[in-house]
């Protein structure tokens, strides 16, 4: 069965003309379903089937300089949008503005890609782990049909540090996502690689991938799509 491959671009590449030539280097014809998150500014000149945001407001109207609302984003055609990145998390997204984010995209009838996880070691336990998603999911998915949700397991300490989690962990939370808040597909995040990606695949209740700094690379990239 296709699995689901999100190229989290975060704010590069630096240049409009560079980004079009990742895009045009992605193959469109992949193995698995891909979509591309680029930087907000470049959605409206991507080519690319499946496109992304990193993030959206929750207000479709007034005076809230520097956002990008979900309407503006399903005015550009995009179809996913990753929401509650840990980086977001950290410079103030909060669990309430988490929600109102999906509510807004859920109206626009995009598909929000909420993300969870914690931590700053690999050290610390499934069950402090299950315990700190518990609050982020109860807390974001309030009043949420949750079906209609993606979810991104993302340890913190995994992300663009080059250690992943291992496959039997990852596993083991996207089982506890799926089965406790009725989440269809559970991607795995954090320094997902050529080397590693096939085998996060390969298990059963992990839906997909989200994939920051390899995404950047097209040759490693379209390695990934096609497994
Ligand atoms: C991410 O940006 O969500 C991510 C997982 O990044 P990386 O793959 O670089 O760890």
């Amino acid at each position: 069965m296709k699995k689901l491959i999100i190229a989290n671009w975060k704010l590069k590449p630096s240049t409009l003309k560079d980004a079009q030539g990742l895009a045009a280097s992605i193959s469109v014809k992949a193995k698995n379903t891909v979509v591309l998150c680029p930087p907000t500014i470049y959605l409206s000149q991507i080519d690319y089937p499946n496109l992304g945001a990193q993030d959206c407001f929750w207000q479709e109207k007034g005076a809230f300089t520097g956002q990008t609302s979900a309407l503006q984003l399903k005015d550009l055609g995009v179809k996913y949008c990753i929401i509650g990145h840990s980086e977001r998390r950290a410079v103030g997204d909060s669990d309430g503005m988490i929600n109102f984010k999906i509510r807004a995209l859920l109206e626009n009838k995009i598909i929000p890609v909420l993300c969870v996880g914690f931590g700053t070691t690999v050290e610390q336990d499934d069950l402090e782990v299950v315990d700190v998603l518990r609050g982020q999911l109860a807390a974001g998915l309030k009043d949420i049909d949750a079906s209609k949700v993606i979810v991104a397991y993302e340890p913190v300490w995994a992300i663009g540090t080059g250690k992943n989690a291992s496959c039997e962990h990852a596993e083991k939370v996207a089982i506890f996502i799926r089965n406790k808040y009725k989440i269809p597909k559970v991607l795995y995040g954090g320094s997902v690689n050529v080397g590693n990606a096939a085998e996060f695949l390969r298990q059963p209740n992990i839906g997909g991938l989200l994939v920051g700094g390899a995404s950047l690379n097209a040759k490693e990239f379209n390695s990934i799509i096609n497994m």
